[in-house]
């Protein structure tokens, strides 16, 4: 009886010690995640200084030109779609 509570106790031990690491790996990502948004809305506050996907490719960080003939409307450096009429901006 005594080795079989023992058994037990060291499973209970065991999956409350499991529950915790998955409850503190979930709060981590979540931390990490919300920084990582933080961070990157700093970045676009801060501006094309520092380096953005956008930027990498080649195209300028600054503003990206709607490639639409009727549109033409600029966007941010580092907009993947137009603001105004939703054309993929590629490049
Ligand atoms: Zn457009």
């Amino acid at each position: 009886m005594i080795l079989a509570d023992g058994i037990v106790i060291a499973w209970f031990a065991g999956v409350l010690l499991l529950g915790f690491v998955a409850f503190f790996i979930t709060i981590l990502a979540a931390i990490v995640r919300l920084a990582r948004r933080v961070l990157r809305s700093a970045a676009r506050l801060i501006g094309p200084a520092l380096p953005t996907s956008a930027g990498r490719a080649g195209a300028p960080a600054f503003a990206r030109l709607c490639s639409r003939p009727r549109c033409g409307y600029l966007n941010a450096g580092n907009a993947r779609f137009c603001a105004r009429c939703g054309q993929p901006l590629s490049g």
